[in-house]
């Protein structure tokens, strides 16, 4: 008879966030006996209903302390945290992504030079301050830090004049980067994770469907797409994950132009256009990221069907309405509806395409939502 192995202690993770990343991966940590512990300086935090808050600022040093004291390793569920806070805590314990890593994905001029020396390609950029005059097909200027979901962005015509570009630059009121407008053909994203000894592994490509800055919808995987560019995009954020050491999920949001892949933006932490694993497949987004930080096995990414995800935006719709779409989650975030904020989200899976197609179009009709179109770029 094998000898009877010690029972492992129930691991605790800390996580700087307390919002709906922050619940959906505290959720998926209750089967495998991880607790989560957030810390989160507003009132009210949605990680609140499966994991113990600490509410606090993100430099309480008292609650900074405890997380040390009582975790086994710390991460985020929001680039938008002091990196100091973060180094303060790596030199204690374990912290996935590492503050190095936040520090780049916070900035979007360290990120889009990062990117560059990876040879990653991107749409044509500078920065802000030092752009003689507009790009040839528009110039979208995005604040370095700070922006997110659409704001903290301004748009300019085309060829617009030094002094249209240092009036915009003035109006966002920080540095920012200018990136010539890319006539996309849609819009995708590939969410991967790394494990600290260097496993990876990568979801299927998702098509992302954005209105005023705001995903959507997410179609996974992405219909119709070219197993050559499936291919490219798990190279690139392979390379990107291994170049920075990064340990964890990681999300590359692209843009799909002419055949080829541009990259828009990297997160080194779960993302919206994840959520369908969820239900969609055989490893969610969550439990991934756990079992990478953890440093265990990662999971299988398979997709138990072709899935779409629809945030919830701004108003909920009646929740039975939802649920008696057939084969429809609903997934509420317990956030306060407000305009443009995103308070939960509706996940379909179906047997097949057609089926897919059929529950996401039914989902819409009962949320009151027209379909958005595939491309929203001039
Ligand atoms: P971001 O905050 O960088 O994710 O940008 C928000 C949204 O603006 C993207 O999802 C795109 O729909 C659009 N966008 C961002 N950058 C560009 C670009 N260079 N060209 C065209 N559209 C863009």
């Amino acid at each position: 008879m094998t000898p009877l192995r010690p029972v492992p202690a129930p691991v605790t993770v800390g996580i700087l966030g307390g919002g709906q990343l922050g619940r959906m991966l505290a959720l998926a940590g209750v089967p495998l006996g991880i607790r989560c512990l957030v810390l989160e300086p507003a009132a009210h935090a949605p990680a609140g209903a499966a994991a113990e808050v600490l509410p606090a600022p993100y430099d309480d040093r008292g609650a900074l302390e405890e997380l040390a004291r009582r975790c086994s390793v710390v991460t985020i569920e929001v680039e938008h945290v002091p990196v100091e806070s973060l180094a303060w805590l790596a030199d204690r314990l374990p912290v996935h992504p590492s503050p190095e890593v936040v520090a780049v994905g916070q900035d979007r001029l360290a990120e889009k030079r990062r990117l560059a020396r990876l040879g990653i390609p991107t749409a044509p950029w500078a920065d802000a301050g030092e752009l003689e005059h507009g790009f040839p097909a528009g110039t979208i200027l995005k604040l370095s830090t700070g922006g997110f979901d659409g704001r903290g962005q301004a748009r300019l015509e085309p060829s617009a004049s030094g002094a249209e570009v240092a009036a915009a630059l003035e109006a966002l009121g920080g540095s920012a980067v200018a990136e010539e407008v890319v006539a996309f053909d849609r819009e995708l994203s590939i969410v991967a994770a790394r494990s600290p000894v260097g496993e990876m592994a990568v979801y299927p490509v998702v098509e992302n469907r954005h209105a005023d800055g705001i995903l959507r919808e997410s179609i996974a995987p992405a219909p119709g797409l070219s197993p050559s560019l499936q291919d490219e995009a798990v190279r690139l954020v392979v390379d990107l994950m291994d170049e920075l050491g990064h340990v964890g999920v990681m999300a590359l949001e692209l843009f799909e132009v002419d055949g080829a892949l541009l990259a828009n933006e990297l997160a080194p932490r779960v993302h919206n256009s994840g959520h369908w694993t969820i239900e969609g497949a055989v490893t969610s987004q969550f439990e991934q990221h756990l079992r990478a930080i953890c440093g265990l096995p990662l999971g299988d990414t398979g997709i138990r069907g072709p899935a779409a995800m629809m945030n919830v935006i701004g108003t909920e719709a009646e929740p039975g309405d939802v649920l008696a779409v057939p084969g429809a989650h609903l997934h509420r975030y317990g956030k306060e509806p407000r305009p443009h904020r995103k308070i939960g989200h509706i996940t379909v899976v179906g047997a097949d395409e057609r089926q897919r197609v059929e529950r996401l179009a039914t989902v819409r009709a009962v949320v009151g939502r027209a379909e958005v179109r595939p491309a929203s770029s001039p």
